[in-house]
């Protein structure tokens, strides 16, 4: 099948992506790495009538460390993290974990932001921000909010995030 018809949006910026999301948010979908959502879309299982694809949003990608912490910015993709020398050296479990997911051609794709979003149960990544007690970060209009994984995930595939 094909997906229905939507509008394509293509915000450069975090900022002008959490504006199309205030304006637009119960009719869209942030679409990012694409290998859950563009399925969806195909089995019209998801109709959103705006597609605000951020993958080419500046400043969104990036490993970082921070104290003790490692902050891992949402585009960033599976297999940044999989060759990451400072994720091996500092979190060796997220190392281990992320060659897990799907294969190399999804890993080169699928983005961190888009699998903890996604929220499947199955997946690698949320299971080790739960293991690790990482922490997600949200954002709308109105700035940003911290928020514990028993927070952000509240059951099978549905998480705390509002539409905007
Ligand atoms: C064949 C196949 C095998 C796979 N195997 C595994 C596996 O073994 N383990 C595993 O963990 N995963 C697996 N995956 C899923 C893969 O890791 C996906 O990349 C991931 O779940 C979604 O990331 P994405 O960037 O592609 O998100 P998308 O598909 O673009 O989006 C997924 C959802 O998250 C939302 N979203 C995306 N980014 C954001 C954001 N920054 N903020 C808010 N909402 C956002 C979207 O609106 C959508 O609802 C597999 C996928 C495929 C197709």
């Amino acid at each position: 099948m094909k997906p229905a018809t939507f509008n394509y949006l293509r915000p450069s910026s975090l900022e002008e992506a959490v504006h199309y999301l205030s304006e637009y948010g119960e009719d869209a979908k942030i679409l990012s790495g694409g290998q859950s959502l563009i399925p969806l879309l195909n089995m019209r299982l998801s109709t959103p009538k705006y597609l605000i694809d951020i993958g080419r949003a500046e400043g969104l990608s990036y490993i970082k460390e921070d104290g003790e912490s490692l902050v891992i910015g949402a585009l960033t993709k599976h297999r940044e993290i999989e060759k990451s020398e400072l994720v091996k050296e500092k979190c060796p479990l997220l190392s281990e974990a992320i060659r897990w997911v799907g294969h190399e051609q999804i890993r080169n794709r699928g983005t961190v932001g888009g699998s903890i979003a996604h929220g499947d149960p199955s997946a690698e990544l949320p299971c080790v921000l739960t293991a690790l007690r990482g922490e997600v970060v949200i954002a709308d209009v109105n700035g940003e909010e911290i928020v514990s994984p028993e927070e952000f995930f509240l059951t099978y595939m549905l998480t705390s995030l509002q539409p905007d």
